[in-house]
């Protein structure tokens, strides 16, 4: 790796480097904030853009970097990164981002990666941000296994891959010196996965934060997908407990998996009614457990749910059919016991993630669908789940963008990632990013 390295930033060094004069902003700014833009206003952005120079040589380095990105891709899947226990990952990430030249990276009060690179005026910042964790529990063996292109490994695309992108973003700018004029900031999120609950970027939005004027998330393994659009989640863990007792001396006695089964089929069949219809809505049971053994009336069951769609009322009908059915399932679990301990249910939210306006039609979104498109990457516009819920749901213009080559069974313990064309997102990404920022 050391070796790989030091070629690389040789090759680096020998890219021509123009320097001593700064280049006007591509924004003329206005009072409040830098002028709007349309489709073509876009295209003729991002077309002045790549006939930058720099951004020619910096085009160059990426393609040259391709190799190296997936050894320390590699790298970088072996160090886990289970939810709530990223810190190994991100001192990693740290580590990049301060020899990319960024001296003041640095791990935040929930141990998020944050970079700035002061732009000329820093009167607007742009993040760039990529989640640190994996879906994948501690004991689970991260190490890739390849197959020619395709490298094996739970993690390595959603979402290392991403993480390689960010620091070759950083890299780059600060190689072929890309000034712009706003700031940008560099994030490797923490808890964007599962009960996360997306609580690295929640905090950097927190009140007394810093201030960001537009966002974009490095995620997702489709090349062309653009998610402009924040998926609202509600997630539970549910418990009904009661006093347990022996299978057959108990017998009769409130029995919480038996409510909790009721309990799923009652909101399955009201589930499947609400997502039958209007925007995509879906609901899942994602785990269940409790119990002791084979011949006990167990005295705890539990699971979690996860109910999402981008539709906020569509969400509220599937909130209100969960509770309806967990108090039903629960009430007639206790009307037919018999003794008279009943049982009680517990639920508990443990996460809510907030289903926001559309940044379609923000200068964002034109720059990065004019820097794909330039890419030769026809952008298909979605929905999804991502830190840019947050910012979205603040109307903040957010997207989220793809992070190169192809993913495959993301959250699946077969996840695999292909080395295809994985040099055009990062492309993509810096047009994008310097078009927002302002060369
Ligand atoms: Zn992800």
């Amino acid at each position: 790796m050391k070796i790989v390295q030091a070629v690389i930033l040789t090759l680096l060094a020998g890219l021509p480097e123009l320097s001593g004069f700064s280049i006007v902003s591509a924004h003329a700014r206005g009072v409040d904030g830098p002028v709007k833009v349309d489709t073509a206003g876009a295209e003729q952005v991002i077309g002045k853009l790549s006939q930058d120079p720099r951004v020619r040589s910096a085009f160059r380095s990426i393609e040259v970097m391709d190799a190296y990105n997936v050894e320390r891709l590699i790298a970088l899947t072996e160090i886990p990164a289970p939810p709530f226990k990223e810190v190994a990952r991100a001192k990693k990430l740290v580590e990049g981002l301060r020899a990319a030249g960024l001296e003041n990276a640095q791990l935040d009060a929930v141990g998020n990666a944050v970079a700035r690179r002061p732009g000329r005026s820093g009167d607007r910042t742009i993040a760039v941000v990529a989640h640190i964790d994996t879906v994948f529990p501690e004991e689970t063996d991260v190490t890739v296994r390849r197959e020619g292109n395709i490298y094996h490994a739970p993690g390595i695309g959603d979402n290392t891959r991403g993480l390689i992108v960010l620091l070759t973003l950083a890299e780059i700018m600060e190689k072929h010196a890309l000034s712009t004029d706003a700031d940008i900031l560099f994030v490797g999120s923490v808890g964007e996965e599962g009960l996360g609950d997306l609580r690295g970027v929640r905090h950097l939005f927190r009140d007394g934060g810093p201030e960001i004027d537009s966002f974009i998330a490095v995620d997702g393994g489709s090349p062309d997908r653009l998610v402009t659009e924040a998926v609202g989640s509600n997630r539970y863990r549910v418990t009904f407990s009661g006093p347990g007792g022996h299978s057959y001396g108990a017998f009769g006695r409130a029995h919480p998996h038996q409510a909790l089964g009721d309990a799923i089929t009652r909101f399955t069949q009201a589930g499947r009614e609400i997502s039958a219809k209007g925007t995509k809505s879906t609901f899942s049971i994602g785990r269940i457990g409790g119990g002791t053994s084979i011949n006990s009336i167990p005295f705890s069951s539990w699971m979690e749910v996860d109910m999402r769609s981008a539709d906020v009322t569509k969400l509220e009908e599937l909130d209100t059919a969960f509770h309806k059915a967990m108090n039903e399932a629960l009430d007639s679990e206790n009307r037919r016991r018999a003794g008279n301990a009943a049982l009680n249910l517990d639920i508990r939210s443990v996460g809510k993630r907030p289903a926001g306006s559309s940044s379609e039609g923000s200068n964002l979104f034109h720059h990065a669908s004019a820097a794909m498109r330039h890419l030769g990457v026809e952008p298909r516009v979605s929905a999804s789940s991502t830190d840019a819920n947050i910012p979205l749901s603040l109307d903040i213009p957010a997207v989220t963008m793809n992070r190169g080559g192809i993913s495959r069974n993301a959250h699946a313990p077969n996840e695999s990632w292909e080395n295809r064309d994985a040099h055009v997102a990062i492309q993509i990404l810096l047009l994008t990013l310097l078009a927002e920022a302002g060369r």
